[in-house]
């Protein structure tokens, strides 16, 4: 158990990092707390900086807690701080400007950094990258004047921000690598999807295309993909995908794969290191494995359940992924962890937007998708983790209730064939 003369820290002020804070003082830790990020805002969450923020519709910052809750909880908040180095054997953080700050443990939730393109006139002003406010606030100026816009990747930065682009209306074109948009995580079912969607808003979507260069003068006027193509254009958007910010854990010997590797009580190779958020690599109890998630509600429960294991008090995180993303006006919620299927199943309108899809593995769900329809990602959730086999005509069946299946028939035993199908590596 903590004491009062002990130090927590708490690398990283995003929202992993300020929910385990909140969590530390409510689970009774009286000891010192700190809290250091190199951004210059106190927390704040991410997903409006592509949406309604992003469109200006909202002036107000998505800070996770009032100025207040931090004096009034004793938090030391530390911005514009970045942290370059632990030594863990004598429990030291090493601060830019050569400052050092003990600690007893400490929480890493440094979350993920936009990969950045490589190709010539990448260094353009105008090629802009989305992960923070002031980036959220370069990038709206320029939708505001409705310009021209490509976006570079069509994951979920890059659709989300096609569809803020053009319901400000801006004209928008979008550039993917592959077939279709999100295929990665969807597959090409969904991929359809959201290509006659963002097609159907007036977006011009190239796909198997890539970005050979940049040309302007200063400020990027053009885009010339690698069949010799050009795309005037006034900015450009990339989202291509994020890496984990676990750097400043390789000094401590900690060990890293794609992430801060930790087990399922969020505890790291080396002993009084934790990791929470996009950053972590974590043993999931559920699939027998390690997975990374990328998603707001990750974060939300990962930094509390850090908190716990860091007092030493029972902790496990198992929760079955979940994340959400709003697209003109088509709201979504996917839930589940799917890595191979070899059935998607649909159930409702699925040209009217409002349909659930379920993804199933040997007759298991392994993931499902509601667009326009609420109230149905806790049963999925619930589904997933019952495991049990499925009659893919009651998942159709819009009269069959989900939340009846969970409880239908017993689950099947074991989680081997799970493991079987879940591949390494990557993030959700
Ligand atoms: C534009 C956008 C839209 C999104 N929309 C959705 C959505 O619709 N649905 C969804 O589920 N998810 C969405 N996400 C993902 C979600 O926001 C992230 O999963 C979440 O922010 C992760 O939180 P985190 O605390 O782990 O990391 P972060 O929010 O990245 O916070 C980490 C903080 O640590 C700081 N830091 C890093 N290294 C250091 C260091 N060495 N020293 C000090 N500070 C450091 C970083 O600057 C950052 O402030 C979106 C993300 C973005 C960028």
């Amino acid at each position: 158990m903590a004491t009062t003369t002990e130090t927590f820290v708490i690398v990283g002020a995003g929202l992993a990092g300020a929910k385990a804070a909140e969590a530390l003082r409510r689970e009774g830790f009286e000891g010192r707390l700190v809290l250091i990020g190199d951004e210059p805002e106190r927390p704040y969450e991410r997903p409006p900086l592509s949406k309604d923020y992003l469109r200006g519709e909202t002036a107000e910052r998505p800070y996770v807690h009032g100025e207040s809750f931090y004096s009034e909880n004793e938090v030391e908040l530390w911005t514009s701080t970045r942290v370059s180095g632990i030594n863990a054997n004598l429990r030291e953080l090493w601060l830019e400007g050569d400052q050092r700050l003990s600690y007893d443990r400490v929480l890493v939730a440094t979350g993920a950094v936009p990969r950045r393109l490589d190709v010539p006139g990448a260094e353009l002003d105008g090629v802009h990258y989305l992960r923070t406010v002031a980036d959220s606030e370069r990038i709206g100026e320029r939708i505001e004047q409705g310009q021209r816009l490509v976006v570079v990747g069509s994951g979920w930065i890059g659709a989300e921000v096609a569809a803020s682009a053009r319901q400000k209306g801006c004209e928008v074109t979008m550039i993917e690598m592959g077939s279709l948009p999100l295929e990665r995580v969807l597959g090409p079912e969904l991929g359809q999807i959201y290509v006659d969607l963002h097609r159907g808003h007036g977006v011009e979507f190239l796909p198997e295309t890539t970005v050979d260069r940049f040309e302007g003068h200063r400020s990027v006027e053009r885009v010339v993909t690698h069949d010799g193509s050009s795309i005037e254009t006034d900015f450009v958007v990339a989202g291509i995908g994020v890496a984990p910010r676990a750097g400043l854990v390789e000094t401590a010997g900690v060990r890293v794969d794609n992430g801060v590797l930790v087990d399922e009580h969020l505890e790291a190779s080396v002993p009084g290191v934790f990791a929470a958020g996009d950053v972590a690599n974590a043993r999931h109890p559920f699939y027998g494995r390690h997975i990374r998630v990328e998603h707001w509600a990750n974060a939300l429960k990962q930094g509390p359940v850090a908190a716990r294991a860091m007092l030493g008090k029972p902790a496990s995180y198992d929760e079955i992924p979940y994340f959400f993303s709003d697209q003109y006006e088509s709201g979504m919620e996917y839930s589940g962890y799917a890595t191979e299927w070899d059935e998607v199943v649909f159930r409702g309108e699925v040209a009217a937007h409002e349909f659930v899809a379920f993804w199933l593995k040997d007759r298991r769900l392994v993931a499902g998708l509601n667009m326009n329809v609420w109230d149905a990602s806790e049963p999925i959730r619930e589904l997933i983790r019952s495991r049990r086999s499925l009659d893919p005509r009651d998942l159709v069946d819009p009269t069959v209730p989900l939340s009846g299946l969970a409880e239908a028939e017993p689950a099947l035993a074991g989680t081997d064939a799970l493991s079987a199908w879940a591949s390494e590596g990557g993030a959700l």
